[in-house]
């Protein structure tokens, strides 16, 4: 490495992994919990037509106002609370952080869990502690947490809410136990609310340190980065001093605002996957030596037999198939791979393919 760079990055920089996409070109896509379904044609075209006079010489509306309102009817977002919009949720977590940073401050998280707290606290500055889950069933180990906050006193905890990548949701009675243990603010992820059974959006105001953190990407605008946050003004008021300027550009305020004008389309979406859900399930559950987790979210974590995961992995992606193996990220993730629900030509596809794979 030239000397050059090494005096000037960061060693904690220098030490990290960048987050590796895999290349998905030609592959039946079931890795990165997208939405499988395009737009109907009725909604592509009055979104073209608006955007003929759209003008991107100018700057974007530096608050989204507009978008902010309609996310406020559409999510049902409770009055008095702020709402601050990210490039996705990904910024937000960031933005959190950076308003938090400084080297002695906690973030802490439950383990397994999404990935970027842990590089994001790495980034800014922040000490990261992560609470291993159950190992049985990825249940919240409440004593160990309870442990943990008294012990590192976390500027700021963040719950997955279902998790990823164990799909499960955690028990609400020790989430609010958690609330009210810890004197750090509590970030209340869902990215999974739209194929989740409950939300803390309702609680907002209940607490002065919880936040709800939402994003649109799993409802099937991954590629537009839109995430938003909402809790009460003094907090958000303090994060917006460290948002960029514009972090949300013209075309996706608009398109989002559109999508949001007709949330039914998405919502059926939504509703579809949650059925190829169950059925996905079942069939999993079918196979001998399968382990299926329960899962309030658009993907499925399964532990196959022991030592095969690498092997099954990649003979899918032979069969053109890419799922996310999990094996050897984390010890409670041995022998793991995570499917995202797709169309149900992909699922029955991979159905086809697992049972090839793993018969005897
Ligand atoms: C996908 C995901 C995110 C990030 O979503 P973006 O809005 O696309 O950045 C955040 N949290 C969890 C738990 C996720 O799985």
């Amino acid at each position: 490495m030239s000397p050059l760079i090494e005096r000037w990055i960061r060693p904690e920089i220098l030490d990290l992994a960048a987050y590796r996409i895999p290349d998905s070109t030609g592959l039946v896509k079931l890795d990165a919990m997208e939405n499988p379904y395009t737009w109907p044609d009725s909604l592509i075209t009055s979104w073209l037509e608006m955007l003929k006079t759209t003008s991107v010489n100018r700057y974007p509306d530096p608050a989204g106002h507009q978008l902010v309102t309609r996310l406020r009817d559409v999510m049902a977002i409770p009055e008095g609370q702020a709402v601050l919009l990210g490039n996705g949720s990904d910024e937000l977590i960031q933005t959190i952080a950076l308003a938090l940073a400084g080297a002695d401050r906690v973030i802490m998280a439950p383990e397994p869990g999404f990935v970027m707290y842990r590089m994001i606290a790495r980034f800014t500055g922040m000490q990261y502690h992560g609470v291993p889950l159950r190992s049985k069933d990825f249940a919240l180990d409440l004593n160990a947490f309870l442990t943990a906050i008294e012990r590192y006193d976390p500027a700021v905890i963040f719950l997955a809410y279902p998790n990823n990548p164990t799909g499960n949701h955690w028990s609400r009675i020790d989430i609010e136990q958690i609330l009210q243990a810890t004197n750090g603010l509590v970030v209340m992820d869902e990215a999974y609310s739209p194929f989740a059974a409950d939300t803390f959006m309702e609680d907002l105001g209940r607490y002065d340190n919880l936040v709800v953190m939402r994003t649109l990407s799993k409802l099937g605008l991954a590629g537009l980065r839109l995430g938003y946050l909402c809790g009460p003004p003094a907090w958000l008021d303090e994060f917006n001093k460290v948002r960029l300027p514009y972090n949300i550009n013209t075309l996706t305020q608009l398109t989002a605002e559109h999508a949001l004008a007709n949330i039914q389309v998405f919502t059926e979406q939504a509703s579809w996957i949650k059925q190829r859900r169950a059925e996905l399930i079942q069939q999993l559950a079918t196979f001998p030596g399968l382990q299926v987790f329960p899962s309030d979210a658009n993907f499925i974590l399964l532990r196959v037999p022991t030592g095969t995961a690498e092997a099954i992995f990649s003979a899918l992606l032979a069969q053109g198939i890419l799922i996310k193996k999990l094996d050897d990220s984390h010890p409670l993730l041995d022998d793991c791979l995570r499917v995202t629900v797709g169309k149900p030509e992909e699922n029955s596809g991979l159905i086809r393919a697992l049972a090839d794979i793993l018969s005897p």
